[in-house]
């Protein structure tokens, strides 16, 4: 068993990364296998290194140990572009030149109400045609999205987290129709956290994916372009999010639940365990 902490250093690490981190850890530890760590930097605007070392400083704090070397995901963009490069000859993407508010208006007609799915808005196809690959022309620097109906198959998954466990199967049908023309390279990252997910789990080997509950939506996704890029698919364990006494999931901004928080006042790792049910 092969299972990965994949925080992204955009702001403390709070009791959900907790629990995430120490649940991956603790169920590779206890199969014999490996649990491996990946910063996933992508959003250059947001990331700081000061909050990566800190991920380190935490984790280490919390008792856990993983096998180096650490992965990161900015040292990969030139394999997340080599991968969309492939796509983009294959006529799989299609530059797309909508704002927010060009979607916006278009789901908005009164007769078609407003979908929305694990990605947001589901994208209206008004770039399909227009943004469409010209015969020979590279790979280019802009906005990329999945033409889903050419790259969707019948596939499944195996979820064992307490809230979807069981086979889940996905069809086609339900990818177009409730996911659509997700983008696959953002214009200031160069890739997506869907494609970027894909390709480093397989990379690092990973064979149980474990993480908070709010991705569960976002694995049809995964094993989707799983699928599509022929690579294996891992079994899932989405794990309930911890809540603050309102209900409210927790946030990088909602620093009060901070790892580092508790550890300024005192609190010992087993505390954490035991704040987050383990
Ligand atoms: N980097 C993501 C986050 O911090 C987690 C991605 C994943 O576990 O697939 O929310």
């Amino acid at each position: 068993m092969i299972t990965r902490f994949a925080p992204s250093p955009t702001g403390p690490l709070h009791l959900g990364h907790a629990y995430s981190a120490i649940l991956a850890h603790d169920m590779a530890r206890a199969a014999g296998g490996r649990f491996l760590l990946r910063i996933e930097d992508i959003d250059r605007q947001r990331s700081r290194p000061e909050w990566e070392a800190q991920i380190y400083d935490d984790l280490a704090w919390l008792g856990l140990t993983w096998k180096e070397p650490v992965m990161r995901q900015s040292d990969r963009l030139n394999i997340y572009r080599q991968t969309l490069a492939e796509l983009w000859e294959n006529d799989l993407l299609y530059r797309c030149s909508c704002t927010r508010r060009d979607i916006e208006a278009a789901t908005s007609a009164p007769q078609e109400g407003v979908s929305l799915g694990p990605d947001g808005l589901i994208y209206p196809g008004t770039c399909r045609e227009s943004g469409a690959r010209t015969a020979g022309e590279p790979l280019p620097d802009a906005v990329l999205r999945l033409y889903m109906d050419r790259a969707a198959a019948h596939c499944s998954f195996d979820e064992i987290g307490e809230a979807h466990c069981g086979t889940h199967s996905i069809t086609p049908e339900q990818m177009i129709q409730n996911v659509g023309d997700i983008v696959l390279a953002r214009r200031d990252m160069g890739t997506s956290y869907h494609l970027s997910v894909v390709l480093d789990d397989a990379a690092q080997g990973i064979t149980h994916v474990v993480r908070g509950e709010d991705l569960f939506d976002a694995t049809q996704i995964h094993v989707t372009l799983q699928k599509l890029l022929k690579l294996s698919t891992p079994t899932y364990c989405h794990h309930n999010l911890i809540r603050d006494n309102n209900g409210k999931r927790l946030a990088k901004r909602d620093d009060a639940r901070a790892i580092a928080k508790y550890r300024a006042e005192g609190a010992t790792p087993a505390d954490i365990r035991r704040l987050v049910g383990l």
